[in-house]
Order: structure tokens, then C-alpha cells, then sequence
């Protein structure tokens, strides 16, 4: 068996493992990230290959490193297709927007981290972590073509996305950690790139659809003007959705796929919840995909996977600096995760909440009923100036809707009472018990003002 030491062991080489890694080895320390894909493979990953706000980027790996991935960035708005309604909808999308090759950008993210002093291990699958008897993380047990292979370090970063099964092992008894997760709360997607003969005339918009089911949407999101990233996905609460066959039945129904050829397949889980609760325990922090960084309304997960790589880097320096493990010299990560964007996804995770409970064709119609500005607001930004007059307004327009128009208003209250108790998440691990119980009373508002199930 080989035993490798490093200051810090990442697994898992995307957006989060890769900013993690990054900002540790330009701190100047000993960074491995651990990749259970081969060289050539890693950083293919199953997306709709939107990215958001890459100006603002950390600067571990800046937006310019990104660049040579962006193939579309004249995209300025989501076009809403609404077939219930015979309506198109074109909302604004706030802020800059690249649909990207995503692949690319994946090997884009390697190649700066590397050139920040990264190892990379490939070929390599992490099957166990490895904990002292204080319940600390002290390194991860993984297999390298048929070899055992030990890691022992300062700080394990679980990068590991979705339902990381580093999760599974790890003995979390003595830490705050989230462990209220469960598959339901994820969403099941699956996206093909697909190459069509004309140039589409939607190239400057994200086209999304809703799937048969309330609880999901297909996309097509263009890379160019005749490469399209087309998608679909569904909340794993429901009856299972087929992915491949539903995908394929929608483009044969769109007269620009015609002739269309599909290039690459793939799919994945992705976290529609809001994010952990706490991500932190002795020695160890999960990021990106593996904390459910992602905003659950849209699915979009990259920029906050590239933040919280970044902030739990620069915990676990301090930490390092400091010369201690614990969940209280870690717990400014989870601070800055919930104060940058947690507390936002937390309050838009309960529309999504919402969408699981409503008819597919009446919140169709509703939204055929909104105005795109309040619901580009509500999309991204977790609140909207919705305020009671201009509900009066939209209700005028859409009679036979008042119901749900009260209950989506209602929503927005309860939503807006999360986002206000989420900025008092606490300022250390004993204040955690205290604030959950506190955002366990708002929940339980949120189901009875939706009649959803419990989500959590
Ligand atoms: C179909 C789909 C469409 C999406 N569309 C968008 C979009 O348009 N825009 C957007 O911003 N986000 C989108 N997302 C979400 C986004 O892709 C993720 O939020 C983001 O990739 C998370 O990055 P991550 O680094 O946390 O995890 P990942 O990118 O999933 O990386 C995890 C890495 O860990 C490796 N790994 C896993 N287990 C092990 C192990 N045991 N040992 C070693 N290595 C391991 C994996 O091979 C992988 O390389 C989409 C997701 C899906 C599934």
C-alpha cells in the first residue's frame, strides 16, 4: 500500500475541488486533488453549460483563465415556453452569462490549478476517509487501478458532488454536519449536446420548457448557434421521469432538430435543496455539489461551487495557521457561504417546495399571467418587489387565478421570513441548535401555506 501526505487532500476535480486546490497551493501549501476519472476524462461533467457571473470569479482561478470555454456570450435573457398557454415568455437575466463548452472549461479549471502547484491524482477512486480517535478527519482511503492508496492530511475537501459517498462514511456524531440529506431532495437530469443544421433564431436566449410534471423543466441552452445543449430534469420526489425517452420525444416535436446530430450524452444528480445547514467537521469541509451549493430554482451550480471551494480553503489556512482542526476554527465557512449566497438559495428553495405541491397547468397559466421583471427578480435574486398592488394589477389579467395568486403571495412571505432568519445563522457552532429549531418553525409555515410535504 502507498501512503502519500499533503497539507491538503481534495477529492474530486471540478469547479469546487479545483478553486479549493487552487487557493491552498498559491497560499504555498502541499495540495493533492484525488480524481476518480482518468487524465483525459476528468472534467467531463453533465451540465447545461450556463455560467453565471464569471467576472466576479475568485481570483485562485480568474475569469480570464475561463475564457477560451465561453462559446456564447451574447445570451441576455431566459425565453419561458409556455405550450399549456400558447405563450412565450422573454424574462431578463440579470448580470453576465456564458453558455460554455463545458468539458473545456473543466479541463480549463485543471490546468490553472496545476499551474498553481496542484498535484493531480487520476485513476483514482476515494472508498473510505480515515478518522483518529477523537472523531477528527485525518486523510481518505482510495484505489488506484487495483492498488490501495493512503492519504493522510491536515484537511480533507469533500469535492466530491453530488451524494458524495464520502458522506457515508464518515462518522459524524461529534460535529454539526448536515446529515438531513436524502435523495428526494435532488434533482435527476440528463443533457445531450446535439448539433442541428441551421442556425437556431433563439441563439441570444436560455429557451426552457416545462416537463409534463410541475416539478421539472427541459432546457436548450445554445453553445453556438447550431451546437445546443439540450436537457431535462425532474425533483426526485416524484415518479421517476424517462429522462432519455422524454428528451428525445420534445426535440422530435422541434422542427429545428430536424437532421440533428447528438455528439456527447450524459447525466447526473443534482442538489435542488437548500444548502447545508453545516458543512464543517474536524479536519474536513465539503463544497460545491457535495454541500448543496447550487440554486435550486435554476440548477445552477458552478458559482457557487468555485465560492465555496474558495471560502473552506481559506478557513482551513487560518485553521492550518492557527494549529487547529475543530468545527469552530472552520466555522467562518459556513458564515460566508450563508452570508454570500446560502441564505438567498435557502429562500428560493421554497418555491421549489412550492412547485412540487401545484398543477403543472395552473402555475403555467400564473406565469403566463406575471410580469417578467418580479419573476427575473424571484428566479435569482430568492425576493422580488411583488408587492400587494401589483399583485391586484396581474389579478385583473388573470381571472380564474386569484387562488394561486394568494398562495404564490403567501409564499413570498414565508420565503421572505427565511431570508431574514438567515441572517442571523449563527456566529459559532453552539449558536446551530438554537437557529435550526428557530428555521424549523418557518418550514413548517412554508407547508402548510403551500401543502407540500416535508421537504427536510
Ligand atoms: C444535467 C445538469 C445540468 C446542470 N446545468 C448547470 C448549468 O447550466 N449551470 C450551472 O452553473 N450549473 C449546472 N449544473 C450544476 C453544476 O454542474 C454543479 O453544481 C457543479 O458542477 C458542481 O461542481 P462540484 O465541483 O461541486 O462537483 P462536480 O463538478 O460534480 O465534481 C465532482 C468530481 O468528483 C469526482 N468524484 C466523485 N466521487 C469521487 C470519488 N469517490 N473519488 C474520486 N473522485 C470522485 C467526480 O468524478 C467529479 O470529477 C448542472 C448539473 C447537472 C447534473
Amino acid at each position: 500500500m502507498t501512503t502519500h501526505e499533503f497539507d491538503f487532500v481534495v477529492v474530486g476535480a471540478g469547479t469546487s475541488g479545483c478553486y479549493a486546490a487552487a487557493t491552498a497551493a498559491k497560499a504555498g501549501y502541499d495540495v493533492v486533488v484525488v480524481e476518480r476519472k482518468d487524465a483525459a476524462e476528468a472534467g467531463h461533467i453533465a451540465c447545461g453549460d450556463a455560467l453565471k457571473g464569471a467576472a466576479n470569479f475568485p481570483d485562485a482561478i480568474p475569469k480570464s483563465e475561463l475564457e477560451p470555454a465561453f462559446t456564447n456570450t451574447g445570451v441576455d435573457h431566459g425565453r419561458f415556453e409556455i405550450p399549456q398557454e400558447d405563450t412565450v415568455l422573454d424574462i431578463p437575466i440579470p448580470g453576465e452569462l456564458a453558455v460554455i463548452d463545458r468539458w473545456k472549461y473543466g479541463q480549463r479549471i485543471i490546468e490553472s490549478a496545476s499551474e498553481a502547484g496542484v498535484e493531480f491524482h487520476y485513476d483514482t477512486v476515494v472508498q473510505d476517509v480515515e478518522q483518529d480517535r477523537s472523531g477528527r478527519v485525518t486523510g481518505v482511503r482510495a484505489t488506484r487501478k487495483g492498488d490501495a492508496v493512503t492519504y493522510d492530511a491536515a484537511f480533507v475537501v469533500d469535492a466530491a458532488g453530488s451524494l458524495s459517498l464520502l458522506q457515508d462514511t464518515v462518522d459524524f456524531s461529534e460535529s454539526t454536519f448536515d446529515t438531513n440529506v436524502d435523495y428526494s431532495q435532488f434533482c435527476s437530469a440528463y443533457r445531450e449536446i446535439v448539433e442541428v443544421p441551421e442556425p437556431v433564431e433563439w441563439d441570444d436566449a436560455l429557451v426552457f420548457k416545462p416537463t409534463e410534471r410541475a416539478a421539472g423543466y427541459l432546457w436548450y441552452f445554445p453553445r453556438t448557434d447550431t451546437e445546443i445543449n439540450a436537457g431535462l430534469g425532474f425533483q426526485m420526489n416524484e415518479e421517476p421521469m424517462h429522462l432519455v425517452e422524454d428528451l428525445k420525444r420534445d426535440l422530435r416535436n422541434r422542427g429545428e432538430f430536424a437532421g440533428a446530430e447528438v455528439k456527447d450524452k450524459l447525466g447526473a444528480a443534482l442538489p435542488t435543496r437548500r444548502p447545508y445547514d453545516s458543512a464543517t467537521h474536524p479536519g474536513y469541509l465539503a463544497v460545491g455539489d457535495a454541500a448543496g451549493h447550487v440554486n435550486p430554482t435554476t440548477g445552477g451550480g458552478i458559482a457557487g461551487a468555485a465560492y465555496a471551494g474558495t471560502y473552506a480553503a481559506e478557513a482551513a489556512i487560518d485553521a492550518l495557521e492557527d494549529g487547529v482542526h475543530d468545527e469552530a476554527a472552520l466555522w467562518s465557512y459556513n458564515e460566508r457561504v450563508m452570508d454570500h449566497f446560502g441564505a438567498r438559495y435557502a429562500a428560493l428553495d421554497v418555491y421549489n417546495v412550492l412547485s412540487t405541491a401545484v398543477d403543472v397547468d395552473d402555475l403555467m397559466s400564473l406565469l403566463a399571467s406575471l410580469p417578467g421583471k418580479q419573476l427575473s427578480e424571484a428566479l435569482y435574486a430568492g425576493t422580488s418587489s411583488f408587492g400587494v398592488g401589483l399583485a391586484a394589477k396581474v389579478a385583473a389579467k388573470s381571472f380564474g387565478h386569484w387562488g394561486q395568486i394568494y398562495q404564490m403571495y403567501q409564499t413570498k412571505r414565508v420565503a421572505d421570513r427565511l431570508l431574514d432568519h438567515y441572517e442571523s445563522y449563527p456566529s459559532s457552532p453552539d449558536g446551530l441548535d438554537r437557529w435550526q429549531a428557530r428555521r424549523d418553525d418557518i418550514m413548517d409555515d412554508v407547508y402548510e401555506v403551500t401543502g407540500a410535504d416535508a421537504k427536510y
